[in-house]
C-alpha cells in the first residue's frame, strides 16, 4: 500500500528586518525535507503581521487574527523589531500577544557547538570531542515571573519618581515548568538537570523556586540534579561546560543565560527556540533566537542556519523526530564544508548556503 501522507498546516509570521529572508530560506528547506521524505508534507499560509503593519494600523494583529491561528499545528516565526517602535510595545505587541494566550509556557532553546563552526571557549576546540564538551538544553520559563508586565510608575517626572517590576511566581506555573524539564533532562542520554535560581538574595519568588524544585525531584529518582544560584551558573558555563546538560530557570534568568550560551556556541545566528504548549491544546511557536538585525536586512547575508534550526526542532515536536535529524545532518555537514555566512567568518551568501543544505538533504535523504 502506498505510505499515507500527513500534511502539517504551518503559520508562517516573517516580520521584520531579516525576518523575511531568514523564513523563505526555511520554508525553501522544509519543502525539500518533504519532499525528499515523501510522507509528510506543509501547506503554509502567510501572515504579514510585522512593525510595518503596525505602523500603517496601529496593530500588529488585526481582529481576529488569533482565532485565526488557533487552527494551524506550528507557527514559524521570523524576527520583530523596528527602530521607529520601542522595542517593548513590538515585543508586547506581536511575539508575547501569541505566547501568553496560547500558554506557550516552555520556552526550549537546544545549545551545541555545531560542526564547522567554532566556539570562543578554548575547552570546545580543535577536537571533535571538545565540541560535544558543549551540549545543553535550556528551559525557560516563559508565562511569567521577571517579565509578568506588573508593576507601575508614580510621580512621573519628579526627582522621587518610583517604577516598580514586580515579578509573579506562582507554584502551578512553577511546577509545571520544573515538570517539563525534568521530562527533557529524562528524554537525554546523561539526565541531568541543573536548576538555577537566586534564593539567596530573592527570599520569596526564588525560594519557591527552590522547593518546588525538591518536591519534583522526588518524582525522577532516575534523573541526578543539582541547583545553582544564576551569577555562579555564568562561571560554569564558561569553565566547565561539559558539567553541564538540562537547565532550567526564571523567564529573566533564562533569558540572559541562553544568550550567554548562543555566543558560547559560536553565533547568535545559528540557534533556535521553540516556544511550546506542552498539553499541545493550541499550536507551539518556533523562531531563531536572532532578532531583527536591520543592520544587514535585505543584503542577503543573514545567516540562515538558526532557522534551519528551529525548523528542525518544529519538525521534531510534529512527531518526525527522523526527518528533524536528517536537517540537522544535512546543515552541519554544509557548515563543515565551509559554506558559512559572515557572521561565520565565512563568504556565502543567505542563497548559498539555503542551496547547498536543500542539495545535501536529497543526496542523503
Ligand atoms: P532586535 O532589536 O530585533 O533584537 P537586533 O538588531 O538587536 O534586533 P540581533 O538579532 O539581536 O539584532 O543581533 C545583533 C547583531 O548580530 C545584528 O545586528 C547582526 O549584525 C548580527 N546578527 C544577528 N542575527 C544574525 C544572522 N542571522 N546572521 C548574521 N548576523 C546576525
Ligand atoms: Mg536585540
Amino acid at each position: 500500500p502506498p505510505p499515507s501522507t500527513t500534511s502539517y498546516k504551518i503559520a508562517s509570521i516573517p516580520a521584520d528586518g531579516i525576518g523575511p529572508e531568514v523564513i523563505s530560506a526555511g520554508i525553501r528547506v522544509l519543502e525539500t525535507l518533504a519532499e525528499t521524505y515523501g510522507t509528510f508534507t506543509f501547506d503554509f499560509t502567510h501572515f504579514d503581521w510585522s512593525s510595518e503593519r503596525y505602523l500603517q494600523t496601529g496593530r500588529y494583529i488585526p481582529d481576529g487574527g488569533l482565532e485565526e491561528l488557533q487552527r494551524f499545528d506550528a507557527i514559524l516565526f521570523g524576527a520583530v523589531g523596528d527602530q521607529r517602535v520601542p522595542d517593548h510595545i513590538s515585543l508586547w505587541g506581536l511575539r508575547l500577544a501569541i505566547c501568553q494566550p496560547f500558554q506557550q509556557y516552555a520556552n526550549v532553546r537546544p545549545t551545541r557547538v555545531l560542526k564547522g563552526v567554532t566556539s570562543p571557549l578554548a575547552a570546545c576546540q580543535h577536537t571533535e570531542a571538545n565540541r560535544q564538551k558543549l551540549d545543553w538544553v535550556i528551559v525557560r520559563e516563559n508565562s511569567e515571573g521577571e517579565y509578568a508586565g506588573q508593576g507601575g510608575r508614580s510621580h512621573v517626572g519628579q526627582p522621587w519618581e518610583t517604577a516598580t517590576e514586580v515579578s509573579i511566581f506562582t507554584r502551578h506555573a512553577v511546577e509545571r515548568i520544573m515538570r517539563f524539564a525534568f521530562e527533557v533532562a529524562r528524554s537525554r542520554p546523561r539526565k541531568k538537570l541543573t536548576m538555577v535560581s537566586k534564593s539567596n538574595a530573592q527570599r520569596n519568588g526564588m525560594v519557591l523556586w527552590d522547593e518546588v524544585h525538591k518536591i519534583v525531584a522526588a518524582d525522577y529518582p532516575d534523573v541526578e540534579t543539582d541547583k545553582m544560584l544564576v551569577d555562579a551558573m555564568t562561571c560554569r558555563m564558561t569553565l566547565s561546560p561539559e558539567s553541564i546538560d538540562t537547565i532550567v530557570a526564571t523567564n529573566l534568568h533564562a533569558d540572559i543565560l541562553s544568550d550567554l550560551a548562543a555566543a558560547l556556541a559560536g553565533s547568535i545566528g545559528i540557534a533556535p527556540t521553540s516556544n511550546l504548549d506542552p498539553t499541545r491544546q493550541r499550536p507551539s511557536m518556533f523562531e531563531p533566537i536572532h532578532g531583527s538585525a536591520w543592520d544587514i536586512a535585505g543584503k542577503g547575508v543573514a545567516n540562515p542556519v538558526g532557522t534551519f534550526w528551529t525548523a528542525a526542532e518544529m519538525v521534531k515536536w510534529l512527531g518526525q523526530e527522523e526527518a528533524a535529524d536528517l536537517l540537522m545532518l544535512a546543515v552541519e555537514s554544509v557548515l563543515d564544508r565551509g559554506v558559512k555566512t559572515r557572521d561565520l567568518a565565512g563568504t556565502a551568501r543567505t542563497d548559498e548556503v539555503t542551496a547547498s543544505v536543500c542539495d545535501e538533504i536529497r543526496r542523503i535523504g
